[in-house]
């Protein structure tokens, strides 16, 4: 990738040149130079939240380390390709890589976008006639003291899905989500990306909504209907629009700020448990998307020329990163 976001997406917002920038005691923030680079602000402030949740928990060394976690940003200024204007691009920061870091899961959730973004259309152009669904399982809300079992059981559950006769999926990715329910029960549901033959929608392959419902409960041998949604990809339509939603994160940050008991019990339950899996055909392509990126910043192309540094730093009282 030649052009890496260091924000939340492809936005290049060109930022003012150096020299007219006052370096004072108003020193300007990050998210007035870099429209792009504006979430920081809202991330670092959340990890703030997160890392006071942590004090005085057994989890007390994670408040330390997310306390640490991108103080500091570097910013290369680089020169637009289209217009010439310079905008600014992560150079250098130091991640606490803390699991439930409002920063680290943003960065990490990037990264995995841009390798899927990168991956997905080798897999179209390896199996042009296959077609794609976005499926969505659930299971009733669980007590968050209970959410660890649960989601062992529905990775039993995906397992036995997976191996069914009528599975029709060759390959597939599955992301984990837990939501947090008003009454501060846990929502855990999969979101899977699933590539299937290309005569899935005219062969007897086909499985209705209802069939779908019906495998899903009998792979979690209970007696209810869970909720179940499934959409298929339009012919002719890529499956990398499904990777905002894929990618996104185990928790949502408006999840883990709410309720420090919700947060501390959400980290015990969810230590170590994977939230992205792949499989079948996709395995191969994908699988990278397992793991924790080594690189949090995107700073891969270090031939580029740049036009100098911009330091900003994370004031916590004002809440924004300053330009030091
Ligand atoms: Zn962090």
């Amino acid at each position: 990738m030649s052009d890496f976001p260091s924000g939340d997406g492809s936005v290049t917002n060109s930022v003012a040149k150096p020299s007219s920038i006052s370096n004072g005691t108003n020193a300007p923030s990050l998210g007035d130079l870099s429209e792009k680079d504006k979430p920081w602000d809202k991330h670092r402030g959340n990890a703030d939240k997160v890392s006071n949740h942590y004090q005085g928990s057994e989890f007390r060394q994670y408040a330390q380390r997310i306390d640490f976690c991108s103080q500091l940003l570097d910013f290369r200024l680089v020169p637009d390709e289209a217009d010439g204007l310079l905008k600014l691009k992560l150079s250098a920061a130091r991640f606490c890589r803390v699991r439930h870091c409002p920063v680290c899961q943003w960065r990490r959730s990037l990264m995995w976008k841009a390798k899927a973004y990168q991956v997905l259309p080798k897999i179209v152009k390896d199996f042009p006639k296959h077609r794609w669904l976005f499926l969505t399982l659930t299971v009733r809300n669980c007590e968050i003291t209970e959410l660890k079992g649960t989601l062992q059981w529905m990775n039993k559950a995906w397992q036995r899905l997976s191996q069914l006769k009528a599975f029709p999926a060759e390959g597939w990715l599955r992301s984990t989500e837990v939501t947090r329910g008003k009454d501060g029960s846990a929502h855990p549901h999969f979101h899977c990306l699933l590539m299937v033959k290309p005569i899935y929608f005219s062969g007897k392959s086909y499985i209705k909504q209802a069939e779908w419902v019906e495998m899903w409960r009998k792979s979690l041998r209970i007696d209810y209907n869970p909720i179940l949604d499934v959409q298929a990809v339009k012919r002719g339509q890529q499956p990398m629009q499904l990777v905002p939603e894929l990618l996104k994160y185990c928790v949502k940050e408006s999840d883990l700020v709410a309720d420090r008991e919700w947060f501390l019990e959400i980290t015990r339950q969810m230590h170590k448990m994977k939230c992205v899996v792949t499989g079948g055909v996709l395995k191969q392509y994908l699988k990278d998307l397992e793991r924790e990126p080594d690189d949090l910043i995107g700073s891969d192309n270090f031939a580029e020329v740049d036009e100098g540094h911009l330091y900003f730093g994370w004031k916590k009282k004002e809440k924004s990163y300053k330009l030091l």
